[in-house]
């Protein structure tokens, strides 16, 4: 099994502490992170997502919406740079500590924040890194040396 996510939510995955939209979509998403947690891989995909899952019976949900498309290619682009390798739909990624200590460098030095301009979120996300991500519900918050950090955990689905 993977955890299927679109680009943008490789950064709000970081800072999820247990809030979010509804109770149904709070209650997937901490069960998610238990999978991530434990390490099963992420597979990079197109449009809405395991997280959006909960959302989605509602048509109008801003999971589909243009906007939120453009967050994730904003994102791809960032975590691109950061992470030297292509965030595309199908890449596999395996979400050790050391890949989510360099996301969380990132985030935390705003490299790969161009995905959160204007999102309802983004107070809250601000607070959390700005607390070393002290609380949040996926991997460890503790920082790692860099130089450890991916370059063989991540493949393309074929
Ligand atoms: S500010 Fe919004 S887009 Fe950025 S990480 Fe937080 S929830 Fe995700």
């Amino acid at each position: 099994m993977t955890v299927r996510l679109r680009a943008h939510h490789l950064l709000c995955m970081l800072t999820f502490v247990g809030e979010g939209y509804n109770p149904a979509f709070t209650a997937n998403y901490r069960r998610l992170a238990e999978r991530l947690s434990a390490g099963e891989e992420i597979e990079i995909v197109h449009g809405p997502d395991d997280i959006c899952a909960p959302l989605l019976a509602d048509a109008e949900a801003h999971c589909f919406r243009e906007s939120v498309g453009l967050r994730d290619k904003a994102a791809a682009l960032d975590v691109s740079a950061l992470l030297g390798i292509a965030i595309v739909e199908g890449l596999v990624i395996r979400p050790d500590a050391a890949f989510l200590a360099k996301l969380r460098e990132g985030f935390s030095k705003h490299s790969v924040r161009g995905a959160c301009s204007g999102c309802e979120w983004s107070t809250l996300c601000d607070r959390i890194a700005g607390v070393g991500f002290d609380g949040v519900l996926v991997g460890s918050a503790r920082p790692i040396r860099p130089e450890r950090a991916i370059g063989t955990s991540a493949r393309r689905m074929e």
